[in-house]
């Protein structure tokens, strides 16, 4: 009593079979640690539900996984006695890839990248790295608990189309049987899978079976021995670990081809017992901003995995870091609510977070070179943390680094600590000015006078860093002041500001002026003590948000409250005293024109723009 029907792929999955099979050519082994991880990951989760229902392992004694190796069939056939999917699972994890992030990356990614098949960890094409090395693949399941006439066969050729049916299954769990290209037939070797499992799938704690060697041949019954190692790593002694040992097993736990930049692993007993192994990457993974992207901290409780999980273990600004917490203190029944606030979680939680802060403040201490590699990949997120993380502020402010007028490079290299000392005694406060491109903040007219006085400025072009210095202003006593807002009177000597004022005043009829003609664009029309260069530029009211905030909501498609800005004259330039000599309609709206360009703005008329030029020029 079978019904056999016949479902296409979802195009973004045709597209990624496509992909693997004409472009992954240089690491095909990895089909393996693909299915042996889902098959454990399906063992795990049928664990963690029998504990509160063991009827579901129907009087199964132990849970594992099998590969059995048919060479004359040739096929290669992945069997374990996890939970195994409903027929609708089945349709809904393998046929679609349900995870946004993956899709839009797919669309991204060119055939270069696609050859690297770090990537393809990365964003989970896992069961279908099966179609590398198949030219079918059966896929046999029965959800553990589920009746046995409830059994479902999936089958594809991996070229757009698979097939379903449901059929009785005798033992609950997932049998996935792959029929081995012709021209890949060195993987039904027995000795080079086993290679490929203790390179990749090691750690795995469930027990992976393969028929023992001198059984094929003889008389004896067929008996299977455990071909990886199952232990827990984390769990090891620091001591008896060497470098290379962290990095392969961060490799094998990421599938990142790089070794950290750093590892923490820590055991803790007493109040709480907890061992950590934290690991900071040497790159920032594609979807760090991909807000529902895969947690990087597996949690064990005792040795059994629980869930992989980002939000209750690490703070948003490190969702970078990679490891495995292992409690004894958690319950096995935990679920995302119940971690939600719990104390034995938020105090592991605070330690983690303490002691990566701790290594990174120890990196840019005593391996400034090394830190400079990790402030270029997560630099953008740790300035979240300043905002985000309210009672670790100072220690993350003192991990921030910027681009400065001194530094004069777009790596962000200075701290607000370096910059302090570089202060003069009269300086009160940390100085920056935000723009959209470094070299439009580099180039930035409200830094004539700082240069002019030698004062050094923070440029800040991250897109974050507006939302950071609106939210965070203040480090060791000195205030964090926007160049670009409100007045600047305090940089003068007094006799320099006498001499202003005085130059000011014969301005007053020609500021009037301006005003007018620029009534619909600026607020008001002012003297700038700011430039010494540029005829002019734009300034926003202290508790404004300024252009560039109002650019980046814009962008980000928010309601932007309609404010004018203040345009500042330079009364030194030369186009400027031809304006106290007369006041050219033409030329004020040039020097708006330039103001608004110079910030990084847009016109709202080019072509006018063009034209007053020209009039100019003439
Ligand atoms: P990922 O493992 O990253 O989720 P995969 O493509 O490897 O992506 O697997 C997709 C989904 O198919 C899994 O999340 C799981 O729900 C299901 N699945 C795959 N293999 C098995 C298996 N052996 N047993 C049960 N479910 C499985
Ligand atoms: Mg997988």
């Amino acid at each position: 009593m079978t019904t056999k029907q016949t479902h296409s792929f979802q195009t973004e999955v045709s597209q990624l079979l496509h992909l693997m099979i004409h472009s992954l050519y240089s690491n095909k082994e990895i089909f393996l640690r693909e299915l042996v991880s889902n098959a454990s990951d399906a063992v795990d989760k049928l664990k963690f539900e029998s504990l509160s229902n063991d009827t579901l392992v129907e009087g199964k004694e132990s849970l594992q996984v099998h590969i059995d190796v048919d060479k004359e069939a040739g096929t290669i056939t992945i069997t374990d006695n996890g939970i195994g999917m409903t027929q609708t699972e089945v349709m809904e994890n393998i046929g679609t890839i349900a995870n946004s992030g993956t899709k839009k990356f797919l669309q991204s990614l060119d055939k270069k990248q696609a050859e690297d098949s770090n990537l393809i960890g990365q964003f989970g094409v896992g069961f279908y790295a099966s179609f590398i090395v198949a030219d079918e693949v059966v896929l046999t399941t029965r959800k553990a608990g589920d009746d046995k006439a409830n059994g479902t066969i999936w089958t594809s050729k991996g070229e757009g189309e698979y097939s379903l049916e449901t059929t009785t299954v005798e033992d609950f769990g997932t049998k996935i049987t792959l029929h081995i290209k012709d021209d890949e037939k060195e993987f039904l070797d027995d000795y080079r899978l086993r290679g490929i499992i203790s390179k990749y799938s090691d750690h795995i704690t469930v027990p992976i079976m393969m028929i023992k060697p001198a059984a094929e041949d003889s008389d004896e019954a067929i008996e299977y021995e455990m071909i990886n190692k199952a232990n827990a790593f984390w769990m090891q002694d620091k001591k008896e670990l060497k470098q290379e040992d962290y990095d392969e097993f961060y490799k094998s736990l990421t599938y990142d081809f790089e070794a950290p930049l750093a590892q923490l692993h820590n055991r803790v007993e007493g109040k709480l017992d907890y061992t950590s192994l934290l690991f900071i990457p040497a790159k920032a993974p594609f979807d760090m901003w991909e807000p529902k992207r895969k947690g990087g901290i597996k949690l064990y409780a005792k040795r059994v995995f629980i869930m992989e999980d980002n939000e209750e273990l690490m703070p948003m600004y490190l969702r970078f870091v990679k490891g495995v917490i292992d409690t004894a203190d958690l319950s096995l029944n935990v679920s995302r609510e119940i971690l939600q606030g719990n104390k034995v979680v938020d105090t592991i939680r605070k330690a983690s977070v303490s002691r990566i802060l701790k290594e990174l403040e120890k990196m840019a201490k005593n391996k400034p070179e090394k830190y400079a590699t990790f402030w270029k990949e997560f630099g953008m997120v740790m300035k979240e943390g300043v905002v985000e993380d309210a009672s670790n502020k100072d220690k993350i402010a003192a991990l921030l680094r910027f681009s400065t007028t001194k530094s004069d490079s777009e790596a962000q290299s200075v701290s607000l600590a370096e910059y302090i000392e570089r202060m003069g005694d009269d300086q009160k406060d940390i100085y920056y000015v935000t723009a959209e491109t470094f070299a439009a903040a580099k180039g930035s007219p409200h830094l004539e006078i700082f240069k002019q006085k030698d004062i050094e400025v923070l440029l800040l072009s991250d897109r974050v860093d507006e939302w950071m210095v609106n939210n965070f202003n203040e480090f060791e006593g000195k205030q964090l002041k926007s160049i670009a807002k409100g007045d600047l009177e305090d940089l003068d000597s007094k006799e320099e500001k006498k001499e202003k004022e005085k130059t000011a005043k014969g301005f007053k009829k020609t500021l009037e002026e301006m005003q007018k003609i620029l009534e619909n664009q600026v607020k008001e029309v002012k003297i700038s003590n700011r430039l010494s260069e540029s005829p002019s530029c734009l300034v926003a009211d202290e508790n404004e948000m300024g252009g560039n905030m109002e650019r980046i909501m814009a962008s980000l498609g928010q309601d932007v409250p309609e404010t004018k800005p203040i345009l500042e004259i330079n009364p030194t330039h030369p186009l400027v005293e031809k304006l106290k000599a007369k006041v050219d309609e033409n030329l004020v709206n040039v020097l708006f024109d330039q103001a608004v360009l110079s910030e990084g703005g847009q016109l709202k008329d080019p072509a006018e723009f063009v034209k007053r030029m020209n009039k100019l020029i003439n």
